[in-house]
């Protein structure tokens, strides 16, 4: 699609794609700045799939040494509300012990995705674990997650409560693709039946 065009799905956008390069630009300096001092390289979690576009846009701003993995959690399946009982559907490949992680993520919402993420991260050894979302939905918080060590909390933007959908949020695996961030239409997931 055109860069700036609103898709005929999307009620209005939240973040232009310049607004969110220049918001990802300032979260990668300062998860630099603190990765900087640390003496082994940082593993960088991406949530996928959710996270993918955030992960690379941040990634490639943070000029410090790091690795990069994903895992995969899910509780969402195709509607709008999480299940409440995420489950890790794919591990990493990189050995978080003794490792700084960083999860990144597209949205934090009741907050049990990342819950149970870090219990994971935690299990297999982690030091200390930080996160960073690009979108943070405060209202909507039931659960609590604890960082871990001198783990740190970076947030791009504060989201309101409506469903969001583009860069790399999907709705039913679509809009993923969009440049910029909006509110999805309520009729769109208002036509399908959820269980
Ligand atoms: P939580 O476990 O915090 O409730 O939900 C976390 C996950 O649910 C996010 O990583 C994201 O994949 C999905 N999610 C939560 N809110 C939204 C939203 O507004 N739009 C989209 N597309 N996904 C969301
Ligand atoms: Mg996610
Ligand atoms: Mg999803």
């Amino acid at each position: 699609m055109v860069s700036g065009a609103t898709d005929a799905s999307i009620d209005r956008v939240l973040w232009t794609e310049a607004e969110i390069a220049a918001r990802v630009a300032e979260v990668a300096s300062e998860l630099a700045a603190d990765l900087r001092p640390l003496p082994e390289p940082a593993v960088i979690v991406g949530v996928a799939t959710g996270a993918f576009l955030f992960l690379a846009d941040l990634v490639r701003r943070v000029d410090v040494p790091l690795s990069v993995d994903f895992v995969r959690a899910e509780s969402y399946g195709d509607g709008t509300e999480s299940s409440g009982r995420p489950r890790v559907t794919a591990d990493l490949k990189v050995d978080v012990a003794g490792k700084h992680v960083v999860v990144v993520e597209d949205i934090v919402d009741t907050g049990n995705t990342l819950s149970c993420l870090i219990a994971h991260l935690q299990k297999k050894g982690a030091s200390s674990i930080s996160v960073c979302t690009f979108l943070d939905k405060p209202a909507r918080r039931t659960v609590n997650f604890q960082l871990v060590g001198d783990g740190k909390f970076y947030r791009g933007f504060e989201c309101p409560d409506s469903f969001v959908v583009g860069y790399g949020m999907d709705y039913a695996e679509l809009y993923r693709n969009l440049p910029y961030v909006g509110v999805l239409k309520p009729e769109i997931y208002n036509k399908k039946t959820h269980d």
